[in-house]
Parts: C-alpha cells; sequence; structure tokens
C-alpha cells in the first residue's frame, strides 16, 4: 500500500455523530475546467460507538439496483435509528455512472480493476486510492453492491470468495447468509488483480459482493433483493435494531474457471435456458448464428460441467472471447 498523500479530499467528519451527506473532491483538469474536479457523492450516518458498516454502489456505471437502493436508503434512514457508523458511497465511480457504463469515460478505467489505486493517478485510480488508504482502515465490513451490467444477466446472487484464514471466512459466511439473497455463492476469481474485494479481504476485513440482476435494466425483483439484503446486513451487524430471521439462501459455487463458457466467435447468441436452469455436463448452452452467411451450421456451446445457468449475455451479439454463460453448483 502507498503512503503517498491522496489529493482527494473531503469535509466529512467521520468521527462525528449524525448524517452528513457530502463529497469527495477528486481533482480532474480538463480544457473545460483547469481547476475542476469530480464530486463523488459520499455519506456517514454515525450514532455512539459500534461497528462500521461501508455499501457501496455503482463500483461499475450501468449496473442500477445499487445506486437507487443506496439512495432510498440515505433519504430514508435517520442517525437516531442506528448504533455505530455507516459510511455509503452510492457512486463510486460517478463518472462511469452517470455514463451509464462499466468503466468510466474520464480514463476508460473498470473502477474494479483498479485497486488499490494510485496517489498520483487517474480519476478512477485517485478514488480507489482514497477509499483504500482513508476508508477501508476503519471499517469492518463491504458490501459493494453490483448487476450484471449491460454485458450480462445474472440470477440475484450475493458472494464471498473462498477464504485461506478459518475465522475470516466464518465471519464472511455468516454475512452472507445473513444478506439471504436467493443464492449465497461462493466463488473464486478468474480475472487477475484489481480488485477492492482483494484490498479488503487482506485487511483481514468482511466482503461480500451482490450481483443482482442485469443486461442494462433496473429490475424491481433484483432492487428488492438489494433492499432486503442491505437491511439484513444492518441488522446482522446491530447497525440497526431486530433479529435476522434464519436464512433461506441456496449456497452454491464456482470452484473452478470450466463454469464458465466464451464464445470462440461473432454473432448472434441464441441461449436455450433461462437464468436458474438445471444443466448437465455436455449439455448444448446455445448456439451461434451467422447471420451473413445463411449456409453456415451455428456454432454450438457445449456446457463443460453440470449446474445451474446463474449468468447468461444480455445483448444478442457476441465476439470471440465474449462470455455467454455462468453455471453454479449446489
Ligand atoms: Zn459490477
Amino acid at each position: 500500500m502507498s503512503t503517498k498523500q491522496s489529493p482527494v479530499s473531503t469535509d466529512i467528519d467521520f468521527d462525528k455523530d449524525g448524517k452528513q451527506i457530502s463529497f469527495l473532491r477528486v481533482p480532474y483538469s480538463r480544457n473545460n475546467s483547469a481547476w475542476g474536479a469530480v464530486l463523488v457523492p459520499i455519506v456517514t450516518i454515525k450514532n455512539g460507538e459500534g461497528v462500521t458498516v461501508l455499501l457501496i454502489g455503482g463500483n461499475h456505471g450501468g449496473e442500477y439496483e445499487g445506486p437507487v437502493a443506496l439512495m432510498k436508503l440515505i433519504q430514508n434512514i435517520r442517525a437516531e435509528q442506528i448504533q455505530g457508523r455507516l459510511i455509503i458511497l452510492p457512486a463510486l465511480n460517478l463518472p462511469a455512472v452517470q455514463a451509464g457504463q462499466r468503466v468510466s469515460p474520464i480514463d476508460n478505467l473498470d473502477m474494479n480493476r483498479s485497486f488499490p489505486g494510485k496517489h498520483n493517478g487517474t480519476v478512477t485510480q485517485l478514488i480507489a486510492h482514497y477509499v483504500t488508504e482513508n476508508i477501508l482502515p476503519f471499517c469492518d465490513a463491504v458490501i459493494d453492491l453490483h448487476s450484471g451490467g449491460y454485458s450480462l444477466d445474472l440470477l440475484p446472487y450475493c458472494s464471498m470468495h473462498y477464504l485461506p484464514d478459518a475465522e475470516q471466512r466464518e465471519r464472511t459466511m455468516a454475512a452472507l447468509q445473513a444478506f439471504n439473497a436467493p443464492v449465497s455463492l461462493i466463488m473464486r476469481e478468474f480475472t487477475g488483480e484489481g480488485l477492492l474485494d482483494y484490498v479488503v479481504e487482506d485487511m483481514g476485513k468482511i466482503f461480500l459482493c451482490a450481483e443482482l440482476g442485469g443486461a442494462g435494466r433496473l429490475s424491481p425483483t433484483a432492487l428488492k433483493i438489494a433492499e432486503q439484503g442491505v437491511q439484513n446486513i444492518l441488522v446482522h451487524f446491530k447497525i440497526l435494531p431486530g433479529t435476522v430471521s434464519s436464512p433461506t439462501t441456496r449456497v452454491m459455487e464456482i470452484p473452478e474457471p470450466e463454469y464458465y463458457s466464451y464464445s470462440m466467435t461473432s454473432g448472434i447468441y441464441e441461449a436455450f435456458f433461462t437464468l436458474g436452469a438445471k444443466v448437465t455436463e455436455g449439455q448444448p448452452l446455445g448456439q451461434i448464428h451467422y447471420v451473413a452467411e445463411p449456409h453456415r451450421t451455428p456454432e454450438v456451446i457445449v456446457a463443460n460441467k453440470s449446474g445451474v445457468l446463474i449468468g447468461t449475455r444480455g445483448p444478442g451479439f457476441v465476439e470471440a472471447g465474449d462470455c455467454v454463460a455462468a453455471l453454479a453448483c449446489e
């Protein structure tokens, strides 16, 4: 982790009781605003001593359930109702959220491939660095609300990684079950470095990532799951009063990269299954049609594993290398 000073600033006092709604001021010098900045919204709600939970939406733009659930929470929750501290970043990568796209239009960076960030980097790297250095150290748990965005449609789930430390694994598993999404997924990542997840986990803290729908829309069902999940988490950490009802979630896992299927060609993807369907190894998942070449037989994509379809391609058109399906096993 870098110890270099961040140029990002805020007037939020993280130790002060009450509700504060303000911004992270991220310097962004450009042609039409030499001394300008991107103002990333940040909210703290604190009442006395207790656990600190960080809620994040808009890590990627184009994923709408998280930001909307968190905006509603900000509007409705009063400091007197809670015990402890809530920090809310409803639109972490604000430029991407405003553009309705996964990566920032300013620097073309994916926030969730940019952690731990850089103190002298681009806007996305500056935000990641500020969160890593100035917010994560005093958080006990981080809940990062995603969806499939434009390119994927996902069966709403909340997920955690396989964690080597037994105590951290147990604490994270308890939070995952408390969130109580329809599916609780335990998984490995196959995407390389730069995830917020790893930075939080390396600090020994609890990290959950919810994936709530996708295909470029805001699903009312997934939004409800996000709102209820956040509520459950706040009760679990005793920030809100009440008792967590026994989980009804279905625990599943993605243990190997073979559970993902990719297109090897370009064309229109015809999925043979809807989300939640059971698929057996060797069964065709879908096929890709070559619209400009009617004489060509469609390319069939076969399941490498047996499992439940938890992710499918959003848009009909695919290119070589696109993920078209993800399976998970019980
Ligand atoms: Zn995302």
